[in-house]
């Protein structure tokens, strides 16, 4: 990577291109679905794409019996069940659905899959181990994360909580829960017995699979705690399926009371959101981010970084403006998390540095994502440039959170097969791959 495939201009204005044709009628299973139909919230739910056979019948001839047959072997291996929007199904280019950034995000193909790192773990930023009463995670000294669900409106195959979102797959068990206002309560006491704790991420599982009443509940309880000061709902909803924002009036007026509620006791509920590629951004997201702009709810969009999604220059820059031009601010790229079923999407720190390289200085400052590294073992986000040492050759960086878990090193490694042969060969041996990590860490001075 690096800027020779910078083909962006200070003059191109290609981000400022909205898509608003009727792309749905593309799709076979859509050609006679209107635009009042596609627009309806409930209509894109009820028709929700939870299983290959349905893959199949919507596409018709445009699915070849190779790519069903490679969907399904797909199925054995992820961790994450299907669940897909047909507005974002029917973004995909199906002329080339093996390329397509939209199509590996939601629909994992068997051929796609590569070995997990040996380092991999299924909760790698141990919001488990860090969690002082169910569905809480304190990790950050002001900061808390609230998992109230673990369902959402689509499943990612790259999910960083694959191993308790959208129900057992063939690969995986797990549970899988819902709302539950009884076994809120110890949250809410737990909140109200930390006074440093300002900051509450409301995530899943996806805010957007909260109902109104439990969206006005979670805020009201919330918000009565003196010292919170700031509620981010965490939703990916916005860039799969945008008409729950234009069209669900009931959950729209019920988010927009707790904001401004909030707004008249001095505090913020701003949204998070969850764009990864700018093939995902069409004039529906403009209009679904301009109804939360007229209320003043502030959006930020979080990515994850993922190899043939969102690893080049040229998208990431087009993401970032796209995004800007819509009032949503670019506020995290992620390194992806070593968890399983991900190892093909996953890049090095090298690569995320240049990318952050590159696209800095493209727009204004606060337009600018954080390229950003969160450390296996729960040492929350870190720059990507702020490692103690990177030894590149050997794909291990090295690093310190010292407001977080003071005292303790973390490590992150890069994919294997972005390393040189020999070192490859290395990283097959145990007792290699202990060596390696622990001259790193004597290099790194600990
Ligand atoms: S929307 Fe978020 S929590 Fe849900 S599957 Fe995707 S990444 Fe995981």
């Amino acid at each position: 990577m690096g800027t020779d495939n910078l083909k962006f201009t200070l003059g191109d204005l290609a981000h400022r291109n909205f898509r608003s044709d009727e792309f749905w009628r593309e799709i076979p299973g859509y050609k006679d679905v209107s635009r009042e139909e596609f627009q309806d919230h409930k209509w894109q739910l009820k028709n929700s794409i939870v299983k290959v056979d349905q893959v199949k019948n919507i596409l018709g001839h445009r699915c070849t019996d190779a790519f069903y047959h490679d969907m399904l072997e797909g199925q054995k291996i992820t961790p994450m069940n299907i669940r897909i929007t047909p507005y974002i199904f029917s973004l995909i280019n199906w002329d080339d659905p093996t390329n397509d950034p939209i199509r590996k995000q939601f629909l994992p193909l068997g051929s796609q899959f590569l070995p997990d790192h040996p380092y991999y773990q299924e909760d790698s930023l141990h919001e488990d181990i860090d969690s002082p009463v169910p569905t809480l995670t304190h990790r950050y000294p002001d900061k808390v994360l609230f998992l109230p669900t673990t369902i959402c409106p689509v499943y990612c195959s790259y999910c960083t909580r694959s191993r308790i979102i959208g129900g057992s797959t063939e690969a995986v068990e797990k549970e899988t829960y819902g709302f539950n206002p009884k076994k809120m309560q110890d949250v809410f006491d737990y909140i109200k017995s930390k006074p440093a704790v300002e900051d509450v991420v409301i995530s899943g599982g996806d805010a957007f699979m909260l109902t109104s009443k439990q969206i006005e509940f979670i805020g009201d309880n919330l918000l009565e705690i003196p010292h919170i000061r700031r509620l981010r709902f965490a939703t990916k909803g916005i860039a799969i399926y945008p008409q729950k924002i234009l069209t669900d009036d009931e959950w729209f007026n019920a988010l927009n009371r707790v904001h401004k509620k909030a707004r008249s006791m001095g505090k913020q509920v701003v949204i998070h959101t969850h764009f990864s590629s700018p093939k995902e951004i069409t004039e529906w997201s403009r209009l679904a981010v301009d109804r939360l702009f007229q209320e003043g709810i502030v959006v930020r969009n979080q990515a994850v970084l993922q190899e043939g999604v969102n690893d080049t220059v040229n998208d990431m820059v087009l993401l970032v403006r796209q995004l800007s031009l819509m009032n949503v601010q670019p506020y995290y790229v992620y390194m992806h998390d070593m968890v399983p079923g991900c190892e093909h999407f996953r890049t090095s720190i090298h690569e995320g540095v240049e990318l952050e390289k590159a696209v800095r200085g493209m727009t204004a400052g606060f337009n600018t994502p954080t390229f950003v590294c969160d450390l296996p073992g729960g040492g929350g986000k870190r720059h990507v440039a702020s490692y103690e040492y990177y030894d590149r050759d050997h794909g291990i960086s090295v690093w310190r959170a010292p407001n977080v878990k003071p005292g303790q090193v973390f490590t992150y490694f890069d994919p294997i097969r972005k390393l040189p042969k020999e070192v490859q060969a290395r990283w097959a041996i145990e007792s290699e791959r202990e060596k390696m990590i622990q001259e790193s860490i004597k290099k790194a001075g600990f």
